[in-house]
């Protein structure tokens, strides 16, 4: 980690990295645009032959999820928008933020929207030419952001994905923090908060209003090393003990067993990934698929309704809201029968982080199942890299794309049965701390139908469906 440091006070790093990602970025953007299609048996195929679609959503997006559980919000620190959004804040207006972009609420509605408008309404990840708009809408709402308002506010406060990895960092192993907060206290610089460093690209000061001696937790830092390298190169009288931030060893989960209790804002965008990840597992089996979609079609078929954004939004409301909904309250609803005493909204906002291990174990499972799956794909993605050809080929059967071998099916489901098991413990141990920190040790104990119930829903779908049990 010493070395990592070291190299994190060089002027090239991680900024170059930034600018090699823009240009994979934008390739991934024009690929997409290539490849423009709303043939619903054509984007079965398309959307894996397509390197635009085939990269963000199998290799790309389960990749960061993946790194975020095991080091914390890395992307962020090699992410293109941030370069983007810092740049564009730097000749913008620098505004004051509204009380309400503050709140956390943004983040939570502008997710509500991708889900909805996005994955329901144009299948943005199903469809190469739908994902290359989105990948220009969040580029799009950083530059407006930034133009707007002072430091980084895109990255802080309207970011979904970055605040997805910081949910699922709070299991990392690595942070964010100070070597030794006396140093801090005794600096008189403060280079790693002063204005004056505030709208540079590189050596900067922090733009997501972290002082670093203050920092607990990875939820809001994005990595950037900009404290990092102005503590070092802003000193009035040198210090052989700065830089003092730096990314080290913080121990498994040691943000989650803080017990932090979730803000509101935060609470509903946990909830709803809840039920996004269900949505996620269980549409990769047809059994569980046909389960999931019961609900929404009850209501569907007698309306007839066919307009699809209808359609997509009768299915979000359900799939992401009443039912995560449903499974929070069950806990609940027998605490208060069997008469103990929480508070509904403590319940949600002290219990809601119980959730977050076995949401970021199914997002982990969806991620082992994405990437193995679309391995044969490779071996004609760079022949064609729109993919049209290639699609077209599969479905005129002059091409055809292998089975995963057996015995790499045994071993995802070794994995994907342990992880999920991983999640449940990890679940129960917050919800032992959190009764003990609530003085409700012995007689609640029906706060564990938290890993119970919602475990169960991947646990028990898993055994069937992967060990036809
Ligand atoms: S991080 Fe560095 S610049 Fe910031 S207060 Fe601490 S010693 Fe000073
Ligand atoms: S605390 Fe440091 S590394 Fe984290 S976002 Fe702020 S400037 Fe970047």
């Amino acid at each position: 980690m010493k070395k990592f440091n070291t190299l994190l006070q060089k002027w090239y790093f991680p900024i170059s990295l930034k600018y090699v990602s823009l240009v994979a970025y934008i390739v991934l953007i024009v690929t997409g645009l290539m490849a423009y299609s709303t043939d619903a048996e054509f984007l079965k195929h398309l959307r894996n032959t397509n390197l635009g679609n085939l990269i963000v959503w199998s290799y790309w997006w389960p990749a960061i999820v993946i790194m975020a559980i095991f080091f914390g919000r890395i992307w962020c620190m090699v992410c293109p928008v941030e370069i983007i959004t810092t740049f564009f804040a730097k000749i913008g207006l620098k505004r004051k933020r509204p009380k309400w972009l503050l709140s956390g609420w943004a983040i939570t509605i502008f997710y509500i929207i991708i889900l909805f408008v996005g994955i329901q309404g144009f299948a943005i990840h199903r469809n190469p030419f739908f994902m290359a708009i989105y990948l220009l809408v969040i580029v799009g709402v950083s530059i407006i952001i930034g133009s707007i308002y002072e430091k980084n506010t895109f990255c802080r406060y309207v970011c979904p994905v970055g605040y997805l990895l910081g949910l699922y960092s709070r299991l990392s192993f690595f942070g964010w923090r100070v070597k030794n907060k006396n140093i801090c206290d005794t600096c008189k610089d403060k280079s790693c908060i002063h204005k004056k460093y505030q709208y540079n690209l590189n050596v900067k000061s922090c733009g997501v209003d972290l002082y670093p001696a203050n920092i607990t937790d990875n939820a809001n830092c994005i990595l950037c090393a900009g404290c990092l390298k102005t503590c070092n190169e802003y000193q009035s009288e040198p210090n052989i003990n700065r830089p003092n931030p730096e990314f080290r060893y913080i121990g498994f989960a040691n943000d989650l067993f803080q017990l932090k209790p979730l803000k509101i804002a935060e609470m509903v965008f946990v909830l709803v990934v809840s039920g996004f990840v269900i949505s996620e597992i269980w549409s990769e089996w047809k059994v569980t698929d046909a389960y999931l979609n019961y609900l929404p079609n009850l209501l569907i078929n007698p309306l007839s309704v066919e307009n699809k954004f209808i359609v997509g939004l009768i299915k979000g409301t359900i799939i992401f809201g009443v039912i995560p909904t449903i499974i929070w309250l069950l806990p609940w609803l027998v605490s208060s029968i069997t008469k103990a005493k929480i508070k509904i909204k403590e319940y949600f906002l002290n219990y809601g982080i119980a959730f977050i291990p076995i949401i970021a174990a199914a997002h982990l499972d969806k991620a082992i199942l994405k990437t193995t799956s679309r391995i044969p794909y490779f071996n004609h993605l760079f022949d064609d890299i729109t993919g049209l050809t290639t699609a077209q080929r599969i479905i005129d059967k002059e091409i055809i794309i292998s089975q995963t071998p057996n015995w790499l099916n045994v071993g995802i489901s070794i994995l994907m049965t342990g992880i999920i098991g991983i999640g449940i413990y990890l679940s129960v141990k917050v919800i032992r701390l959190q009764n003990k920190k609530q003085g409700l040790e012995k007689s609640v104990k029906t706060t564990y139908l938290i890993p119970v119930i919602y475990g169960s829903v991947f646990l028990v779908m898993i055994l069937i469906w992967r060990w036809n049990m």
